[in-house]
């Protein structure tokens, strides 16, 4: 991986930012951290935008998340998806959009 990654937003050349390992849980914030798996995921910043992104996994196929990273044991490291982000998240939208909220349609491939 090279150091002259195109921006996906402006197509500007990025440089390598910082570098995570992939056992990564949103669980980490109460304390709770997985093993290192040893795979290191690295993450790159567009000067010119500011876009950060790891070049690799954007250029995974939606079957590659499904496998490694939305599958049966997502749950464990982020459980608050099922229920406690969707109702913060409505929240914040009715607190935004007000009476106007509940007329918002979106799309879901669920
Ligand atoms: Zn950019």
């Amino acid at each position: 991986m090279g150091n002259n990654l195109p921006c996906p937003v402006c197509d500007e050349a990025c440089s390598l930012f910082d570098v995570v390992d992939f056992n990564k849980s949103c669980e980490e914030a109460k304390g709770k951290f997985l093993t290192l798996a040893g795979i290191p995921v690295y993450y790159a910043l567009c000067s010119d935008c500011g876009f950060c992104f790891a070049p690799e996994i954007a250029a995974w196929t939606l079957k590659e998340f499904e496998e490694k990273i939305y599958n049966d044991e997502y749950i464990l490291v982020d459980p608050d998806y099922v229920e406690v982000r969707p109702r913060a998240n409505a929240k914040n939208l009715i607190s935004m959009f007000g009476n106007n909220a509940h007329s918002i349609k979106g799309t879901s491939n669920n």
